[in-house]
C-alpha cells in the first residue's frame, strides 16, 4: 500500500510531458514542479519562490560586484513617474505608451496628474541628472539601480520570459564626450558576457540591433542574443548608446573647460530576470530543471542507502560527509519511508547539480557514487577525497554545460546566401545568418512573409557582405541573424 502511494506521488511530482512533444506544457511543469515559482492572482505577475530568487540573487551579486569595480555606483529613484516627465521624449514615449500602467487615484480622490508605474527610468532619472550635471567636473556620472519595472503586455505571458512585472538592473551613465560614452560598451557587454558564460553556462552572440529593433530613444543598441533549442532566438542583456537624444530633451548640459555649454553623451544598459527563462529553456530536460552549480547555494545532495541493520553506520558517515561538504551547501536527505529512487527523481526535478549516494557496500570500499544531474554520468570517488573531488566535478559540470550551449549554438548557425538557404534553415529550426540590407522596410516585409525579425547583426561578421540583399534589390550591408524570436 505504502509503495502504491509513493508511485502515485511520484507521478504527480514528475514531468509528464516531453519537451519535444509540448514545449509550453513542459516549461510550465518544470518551473512549477521544481518549486521555482507560484502563480499570483494578477495575470502576468509571478511569485519568485526562494529557489528562483536565489538564481536572481547570484546574477545580481556577481553583476553588481563587477559594476562597482568598473566605477558604477548604485542609487534608487521613485517607482512613480509623472505623466509630464514621461512625455518629454516623444520617441521614447511612443515605444512604451501602450504598455504603461497608470495610477490615477488615491483613496477616493483623483490625482491631479496621473503617475506612470515605471516601465523604465530614463525620464525620472534624467530630470534629476539635469540638476546635478552643471560643470565638466560633475562628469562622468555613472549610476545604476536594481529594481522592478512594469510593462503591461497583452501578448500571452510566460513566467520569466514574458512577465508584466520583472526585475532588472538599469544602468544610466553620462559622459562629457562621445568617445568616453562609446568606450563604455566594451566594459558593460564584457561584464554581461562573463555572467552569461561563467555563471549561467549560456553562449550568446554580441551584435548590433537593426534600426527597427533599436531601443526607443537610443542611437544604437548592442545585445547578446541566445539561440534556444526551439529554433527561436531570444534577446539577452543589452547596451544602448543614447548619443545626445535625452540630454537635449532633458537639458543635461554642462560648462566645459573652456566655459562653453555642451550637451552630455549618455548610455543605458540592462540584464533582466528574463535570463532565468533562457537558462531553463536551454539546459533543462524531460526529468526537470537543470541548474549550473554556480547558480545555486545547495550544489549537492547526499542520499544514504539504508539497509536493515546497517542504517546507523551509513547515516553516521553521511552526516559527517554533509559537514565536510558544507561549503557546497550539501543537503542530506535522511527521510525515512521514502525510497532512494523516489528521492533521486525528486532531486532531479529540482535541478540539484550533483547527487552523492552512500550505501553499506560503498562504506566498506571507502567510496561514494557521484551522479551528475546534467548528463547522468556516474563517477566513483574515494570517500577520503570527497571535498576535493566534489569541487573538481562541480567545476567540470559548469564547463560542460557552457560547452554544450556553445556547441549547440554554433552547430545551428547557418550562413545563407539565398532565399532558398534561408527558408531551408528556418524549416530545419536552425539559426540563419543572412546577407542583408538592414533596411527597416525590408525587415517589415520579412515579418509579414516569414514572421521573423532581425535578432542582431553580429559584431564579428562571418564574412564581408558583398552584392545584393538576399531578399530585396538593395545593397547588402551585413550578415544578420534573422529568425523568430521569443
Ligand atoms: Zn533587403
Amino acid at each position: 500500500m505504502a509503495k502504491e502511494k509513493n508511485t502515485e506521488k511520484q507521478q504527480e511530482l514528475s514531468i509528464t510531458v516531453a519537451r519535444e512533444e509540448d514545449l509550453s506544457e513542459w516549461y510550465t511543469q518544470v518551473i512549477v514542479k521544481s518549486d521555482l515559482i507560484d502563480y499570483s492572482k494578477v495575470s502576468g505577475c509571478i511569485v519568485y519562490k526562494p529557489r528562483s530568487y536565489q538564481i536572481w540573487e547570484i546574477i545580481q551579486r556577481e553583476t553588481d560586484k563587477r559594476f562597482k569595480e568598473a566605477g558604477i555606483q548604485n542609487a534608487y529613484f521613485p517607482l512613480f513617474i509623472p505623466e509630464s516627465l514621461l512625455m518629454k521624449e516623444a520617441e521614447h514615449l511612443e515605444g512604451f505608451a501602450p504598455e504603461v500602467a497608470w495610477v490615477t487615484q488615491t483613496g477616493d480622490s483623483e490625482l491631479g496628474e496621473k503617475l506612470a508605474i515605471r516601465p523604465t527610468s530614463e525620464t525620472i532619472m534624467y530630470d534629476s541628472y539635469s540638476k546635478w550635471v552643471q560643470s565638466w567636473r560633475d562628469l562622468p556620472l555613472r549610476l545604476n539601480q536594481w529594481n522592478n519595472v512594469v510593462r503591461w503586455e497583452f501578448k500571452h505571458s510566460t513566467p520569466f520570459l514574458r512577465s508584466r512585472e520583472f526585475l532588472w538592473n538599469e544602468g544610466h551613465t553620462v559622459f562629457a564626450t562621445k568617445e568616453e560614452a562609446v568606450a563604455e560598451e566594451k566594459v558593460i557587454i564584457g561584464i554581461y558576457k562573463e555572467i552569461l558564460e561563467k555563471y549561467m553556462a549560456l553562449y550568446g552572440v554580441v551584435g548590433r540591433k537593426s534600426k527597427n529593433e533599436t531601443f526607443p530613444g537610443a542611437e544604437w543598441t548592442h545585445s547578446i542574443e541566445c539561440f534556444l533549442p526551439t529554433g527561436k532566438a531570444i534577446q539577452g542583456p543589452d547596451f544602448h548608446h543614447d548619443g545626445q537624444i535625452f540630454s537635449k530633451a532633458f537639458n543635461i548640459s554642462f560648462l566645459d573647460e573652456k566655459g562653453e555649454r555642451q550637451f552630455a553623451w549618455q548610455n543605458t544598459f540592462a540584464i533582466t530576470t528574463r535570463m532565468i527563462g533562457v537558462l531553463i529553456m536551454t539546459h533543462s530536460d524531460d526529468k526537470g530543471l537543470v541548474l549550473p552549480p554556480r547558480l545555486t547555494y545547495n550544489k549537492c545532495v547526499i542520499v544514504p542507502l539504508l539497509f536493515k541493520g546497517k542504517e546507523e553506520a551509513v547515516l553516521e558517515q553521511a552526516r559527517k560527509l554533509k559537514e565536510r561538504l558544507s561549503s557546497f551547501g550539501a543537503v542530506l536527505d535522511e527521510r525515512v519511508g521514502v525510497s532512494p529512487g523516489f528521492k533521486f527523481s525528486e532531486w532531479e526535478i529540482k535541478g540539484m547539480p550533483l547527487r552523492l549516494e552512500l550505501g553499506p557496500r560503498d562504506l566498506e570500499q571507502g567510496q561514494i557514487v557521484v551522479v551528475k544531474r546534467h548528463s547522468g554520468e556516474k563517477i566513483l570517488v574515494p570517500l577520503s577525497d570527497a571535498e576535493k573531488e566534489v569541487e573538481r566535478i562541480l567545476n567540470k559540470i559548469q564547463d560542460e554545460m557552457f560547452e554544450k550551449s556553445k556547441a549547440y549554438t554554433l552547430s545551428n548557425r547557418v550562413v545563407c546566401e539565398s532565399v532558398g538557404d534561408f527558408e531551408k534553415a528556418l524549416a530545419e529550426k536552425k539559426w540563419p545568418v543572412v546577407r542583408w540590407c538592414g533596411d527597416p522596410q525590408c525587415e517589415e516585409s520579412l515579418k509579414d512573409l516569414y514572421g521573423v525579425k532581425s535578432n542582431n547583426i553580429p559584431l564579428e561578421q562571418d564574412k564581408v557582405a558583398k552584392g545584393k540583399c538576399v531578399f530585396c534589390s538593395r545593397d547588402a550591408s551585413c550578415y544578420a541573424h534573422l529568425c523568430k524570436s521569443l
